[in-house]
């Protein structure tokens, strides 16, 4: 394969449309060219909206409700009110930190788990791979808003499940590679999962005879949690092109260690 940097004599900077670089293979590129995400507004924007409704979805047993409906069945639950039920998030990034701005004023309690320990009013705060069971036990609902790497692929296995009170939920909005989705599909039939609300797969789109597309208690959405603004993403490209000529940091700059 064509070396990027031969093809490409004069490329400075590779910048991503999205606010994820897991669709570059980052060994590919060469150590000089810069690697930029977006960090985008409307991205943000729209990553607080939808984790919001669904984990609105969730606290208010909609999962239950949609069953009940599509049995015609009146049936009352127990009130599940927003202070009783604790959200987790697996990254405390541009777009965690927003969301929990987010559901702070709803009332959630609120989890968060990253890979340096960071500090905020309000939220329990935890870091490191050797904290991330004791951090699920304690959520309600767990959402992932991780970057795909390396050390995050996988990692919303069957041992997270376990380690989640029983009948806890899963939002995934990060990657499909983050889940195994067949360690979902059992930690819902057996119970231990109550319900999961899922943007990204695997596989997009979604196969026609996948389970998840009957499963009762998996609502999904065709990768659309957030999109890129037009004006929004071409004004923060524009910033940092700006920025790059002369000779500052860009936003978004991805580190090559950490791969993200
Ligand atoms: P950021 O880079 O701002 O934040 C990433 C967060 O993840 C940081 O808090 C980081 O920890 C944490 N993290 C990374 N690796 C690990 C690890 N191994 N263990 C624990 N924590 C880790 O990313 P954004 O918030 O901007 O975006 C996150 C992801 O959301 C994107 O990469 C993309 O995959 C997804 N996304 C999905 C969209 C959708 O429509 N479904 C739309 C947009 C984004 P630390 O703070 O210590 O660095």
């Amino acid at each position: 394969m064509d070396r990027m940097d031969e093809r490409f004599p004069n490329l400075e900077v590779l910048f991503s449309t999205g606010a994820g670089v897991d669709q570059f293979e980052i060994t590919d590129i060469p150590p000089n060219i810069h690697l930029v995400r977006l960090i985008d507004p409307a991205i943000v924007d729209g990553m607080r909206e939808y984790v919001t409704m669904a984990a609105l979805l969730l606290q208010r047993q909609m999962i239950d409700y949609l069953w009940a409906k599509s049995r015609g069945c009146w049936q009352p639950l127990a009130p599940n009110m927003a202070a009783d039920v604790t959200v987790g998030i697996m990254g405390f990034g541009v777009l965690g930190q927003a969301v929990l701005g987010a559901l702070k004023p709803l009332g959630f309690r609120l989890r968060a788990w990253s890979r340096s320990l960071h500090d905020d009013d309000g939220v329990d705060c935890f870091a490191g791979a050797n904290r991330l069971h004791d951090f699920a036990s304690g959520c309600n609902i767990v959402v992932c808003l991780l970057p795909l790497t390396d050390a995050t692929r996988g990692i919303l296995d069957r041992r997270l499940f376990d380690a989640m009170p029983r009948g806890a939920s899963l939002i995934n909005v990060g990657r499909g590679g983050h889940l195994r989705e067949n360690d979902l599909l059992a930690a819902l039939e057996d119970a231990q999962l109550s319900g999961a609300v899922l943007d990204v797969f695997d596989e997009e789109p979604l196969p026609a005879d996948h389970p998840f597309w009957t499963h009762e208690r998996v609502v999904l959405t065709p990768h659309v949690a957030s999109t890129t603004g037009h004006e929004s993403g071409a004004a923060a490209l524009i910033e940092n092109i700006r920025r790059h000529q002369r000779g500052e940091s860009m936003i978004g700059l991805v580190d090559r260690e950490s791969g993200y």
